[in-house]
């Protein structure tokens, strides 16, 4: 019930109510009861909650990252400064950043676990799971393989090695040899910054160019056209009057 105009409201004496979640006292009636929890910190707080794991039952919050059941003197946005919450906060981001792994259902209350998009499996949302998680070889392996197409990267006839058409290079066939190249090779990186500028915003899409190796183009959306997926070809079609003319 989290639309419901009682919500986050605990009795408190004969004349006034307590909003936990925004720890004020209001008067008890009816009238504003309702004009507080219409008002834009109390909607605030609910956002805040739904954000950082904070859930409201049997008239008691509880945070699910802390895994602790909040006193009644706190609010949630005093939870939420606080320095173990934020460091949950904080290590979390880290460890799921870039890894596929989504936690927002979960500190929403829409779901118990967190959910591996790559893997598609879920698993207690812990520090310690995820960080096992995000290290396993299931999971290396796993957003590996959902990487490569996204990436110009194809199998050669010898096992051992992979082929990156972007770079026209040889890569090891590990996981780690194509999240290394995929994150930390100069050439591979700065081609991905230099068509994504030329294209953000064209309806221009490169995916086909990437998932299939003997396509060498990238398509246009608006002049349903074919264009050589390089720099210099992109360029020149986005700045053709054919294409400018979709966007004037
Ligand atoms: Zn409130
Ligand atoms: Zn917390
Ligand atoms: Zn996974
Ligand atoms: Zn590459
Ligand atoms: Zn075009």
């Amino acid at each position: 019930m989290k639309t419901g105009f009682l919500y986050g409201i605990v009795a408190c004496s004969k004349t006034r109510v307590r909003c936990v979640l925004c720890g004020v006292h209001i008067p008890k009636a009816n009238k504003c009861i309702e004009q507080h929890t219409n008002g834009a910190k109390h909607k605030e707080n609910v956002e805040l909650m739904t954000e950082n794991g904070i859930t409201f039952k049997d008239n008691k919050l509880y945070c699910k990252p802390c895994m602790l059941e909040l006193s009644l003197e706190d609010s949630v946005i005093g939870h939420t400064e606080a320095e173990s919450h934020l460091n949950w906060m904080a290590a979390m981001e880290d460890l799921i950043d870039g890894e596929y792994i989504s936690i927002e259902p979960f500190l929403a209350s829409e779901k118990d676990d967190a959910l591996c998009e790559v893997c598609h499996s879920t698993f207690q949302c812990t520090l310690q799971n995820i960080e096992s998680h995000v290290n396993s070889i299931n999971h290396r392996t796993s957003i590996s393989e959902y990487l490569k197409p996204l990436n110009g990267i194809f199998p050669v006839e010898n096992d051992d090695e992979l082929w990156c058409k972007i770079c026209n290079t040889f890569i090891e066939n590990t996981a780690t040899g194509i999240l290394e190249h995929i994150d930390n090779d100069e050439q591979h990186m700065y081609w991905f910054t230099t068509i994504e500028d030329l294209i953000e915003e064209q309806d221009i899409t490169i995916k086909s160019f990437l998932a299939n190796e003997f396509d060498n183009n990238a398509y246009c959306n608006k002049c349903h056209l074919e264009i050589n997926c390089n720099a210099r070809s992109l360029e020149d079609h986005i700045n053709s009057d054919i294409h400018l003319s979709h966007f004037s």
